[in-house]
């Protein structure tokens, strides 16, 4: 790590602004102190890659109400059971006697839905490229089993075009990227390629560990003094150009790309997947009518602005105040991939401290 330091500061001759896209790297950044070991003129800002975190309420409010269904068993990972809706959240309907189960993979989900025909079992599908693939899967077994009664709600998201979201703002401030590697893992690096030949600017691929991400800074850096561009791999160890290419084919498969609203920014156009019509009797979403649920949005939590890397945890009033893991106002503060969380844990700053 020192020698990763030492070539950084050695490098960096001018202020450069980066983004770390990954929740995932947001957390190691802060756990280990790695802004605090570079030059001054870095400066390190967190991305929108928490799924959690960007799950729209509408669907948090629509997995709520699931679960209060007599008949349904509401599956979801463990990270959103504490998601506030505009109302309540899983773990609070779960108190109450929904039937809402954490499980750890789509295809327990699926288990579930074999084991229970008299019951409707939802998955609450939240993730990435790298979450995508399983939940392709489970609707590809789900299909071959011919069953009628397991439905997927639907909140896939994908990184590149939330990448040329913030590239294109007017607004922008980013310098360079540190993309996410276990996305690249699945998907390739080809779509970066793209984009950093379009906007002439470094992405770099990217690890977890406190030496991966040194690196990724390191070489987001000598591109930006060499005033190069384009797409480098630091994490070889796992990614290859080409990407998982049979879940990749799985994917196209069952998914395709439609426009997505990420919470807190906005619809970002083709960045999400949805059924194909030939699985859309897996759509929970046409399963049930949920459209009359009514969503409204805390006027406190900013998690927009810091999702966009426009603000951090602690410019918000809330944060580790009326905002807490313990009592969460917003996705960010109680997702393990979630910046508000990582300052609450790691910064040990908060608003009442200012
Ligand atoms: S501290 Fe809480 S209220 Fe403030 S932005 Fe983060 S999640 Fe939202």
């Amino acid at each position: 790590m020192d020698i990763l330091v030492h070539e950084i500061r050695r490098e960096t001759t001018r202020k450069w602004t980066l983004m770390e896209i990954c929740g995932g790297q947001s957390h190691s950044i802060m756990k280990y102190g790695l802004h605090e070991l570079l030059p001054a003129e870095i400066s390190l800002i967190h991305g929108p890659g928490c799924p959690v975190c960007v799950t729209p309420l509408e669907i948090i409010d629509r997995a709520v109400e699931l679960g209060r269904y007599p008949n349904v068993i509401l599956t979801s990972f463990g990270d959103m059971m504490r998601v506030p809706g505009t109302h309540s959240d899983l773990l609070s309907v779960k108190a109450k006697g929904g039937d809402i189960r954490i499980v750890y993979s789509p295809l327990d989900a699926l288990e579930l839905a074999v084991k229970n025909p008299e019951k409707e079992v939802v998955f609450l599908a939240v993730g990435f490229e790298t979450t995508a693939p399983a939940v392709a899967l489970a609707v590809n077994q789900a299909g071959k089993k011919g069953l009628d009664n397991f439905s997927v709600l639907v909140s896939l998201f994908l990184i590149p075009p939330a990448i040329e979201a913030l590239i294109s703002a007017e607004d922008n401030r980013i310098d360079g990227f540190l993309a996410a590697g276990h996305v690249c893992t699945v998907m390739g690096d080809h779509q970066y390629r793209a984009l950093s030949e379009e906007y002439k600017i470094p992405i770099v691929v990217t690890g977890f560990e406190p030496v991966d991400i040194l690196l990724g800074i390191l070489k987001t850096v000598s591109m930006l003094e060499q005033e190069r561009y384009g797409t480098e791999n630091a994490y070889g160890r796992s990614v290859r150009p080409e990407g998982n290419v049979p879940a990749q084919n799985l994917l196209h498969k069952i998914f395709v790309n439609t426009d997505r609203k990420w919470r807190g920014i906005g619809t970002i156009p083709g960045s999400g997947l949805s059924l194909d019509c030939a699985y859309e009797k897996f759509d929970t979403e046409k399963r049930f009518n949920l459209s009359h649920i009514a969503s409204g949005e805390s006027e406190i939590c900013m998690a927009g602005a810091i999702l966009t890397g426009h603000s951090v945890p602690s410019d918000c009033k809330a944060f580790g105040v009326a905002c807490t893991p313990e009592k969460p106002m917003g996705a960010p503060m109680v997702s393990s991939e979630g910046v508000c969380s990582a300052y609450y844990r790691y910064a040990r700053v908060t608003t009442a401290d200012q």
